[in-house]
């Protein structure tokens, strides 16, 4: 089976508070959660998934408090430093249709879009807490060039689409062969390692600190009553990880269950501890003897 290597791509960050965003018991907590799309490479190819974040959107401007962009965060100059010319693009895979996910798909102009269509008929007519979450003018235009999926789907050698819906109807994850096992890009089923606490029982808390960047609150996760709220929304069987932009909490819980089985390497879109991998596997290292 082929091979890949994956580079995740920053397309700058949110400011958010985890009562919003992850789980009303961290209410306060506030940090900024980077956005990232991701570049497969290997054989010769080069696949895009998700575009990042495009503060110009209607969605992009007030959702989830974007703070502004560095020069260096700007898509062109990522994909330029990461080796990617953006007409060169045949093949991008959305994992869902959320803003910060559909930021930049006209800079492909030679590109076809590989979408759910549970996903487009949602988010055509978005309702609730979805509606918030899409900016149609990243992608309506671009429909025709949509490669509408029904289910899992295999991509090519060593890359399979799968289906895992619950945070929005159509969300797919990307499975990635690579030389140290499968790599899945989990979309937001997960917005965080932490979304995996079950596979670390022991390492609730290193693994917040080591995943998550928390610079405007006097927040020592070490101190027992953070501890205490930490292992509340954490121990809760991936309960406590997903806010209001989910669709369906139940389902999304049986689509990370049946991800975590699936995956060797798990790449939330989301997760500070990104910003140091800049190539997967290469740079992987979250408790090394612990991932499977
Ligand atoms: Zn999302």
């Amino acid at each position: 089976m082929k091979e890949y290597k994956i580079k995740p791509l920053l397309s700058g960050f949110f400011h958010m508070d985890w009562g919003n965003v992850c789980a009303p018991l961290l209410g306060g907590y506030v940090a900024d959660l980077p956005i990232f799309f991701f570049l497969i490479e290997g054989n010769g190819e080069q696949i895009i998934v998700d575009t990042g974040f495009n503060p110009e959107t209607t969605a992009g401007k007030f959702v989830f408090n974007p703070v502004p962009r560095k020069p260096d965060e700007e898509p062109l100059a990522v994909l330029k430093r990461n080796g990617v010319d953006p007409d060169s693009i045949k093949k991008v895979i959305i994992t869902h249709l959320h803003h910060d996910h559909t930021g930049n798909m006209k800079l492909f102009k030679n590109a076809h879009f590989y979408v759910q269509e549970a996903e487009l008929l949602e988010t055509t007519w978005p309702v609730g807490t979805q509606a918030i979450g899409v900016a149609k003018e990243d992608w309506i235009d671009l429909v025709p060039r949509f490669r509408l999926l029904n289910g899992d789907f295999h991509f090519a050698d060593g890359i399979d689409l799968i289906l895992a819906p619950g945070h929005t109807a159509g969300h797919q994850a990307v499975m990635i062969n690579t030389s140290k096992g499968k790599a899945i890009l989990l979309g937001d089923a997960a917005y965080l390692l932490g979304g995996f606490a079950k596979r670390f029982p022991n390492r609730f808390a290193d693994l917040i600190q080591k995943t998550v960047s928390v610079k405007h609150a006097s927040i020592d996760f070490t101190a027992e009553s953070a501890q205490k709220d930490i292992a509340n929304v954490f121990g809760a069987r991936f309960g406590g990880l997903f806010g209001p932009c989910i669709l369906n909490p139940g389902q999304n819980v049986q689509s990370l269950n049946k991800l975590d089985l699936m995956a060797d390497i798990l790449l939330p879109s989301h997760d500070v501890a990104m910003l140091k991998w800049k190539v997967i596997p290469d740079d992987y290292d979250l408790f090394d003897e612990e991932v499977r």
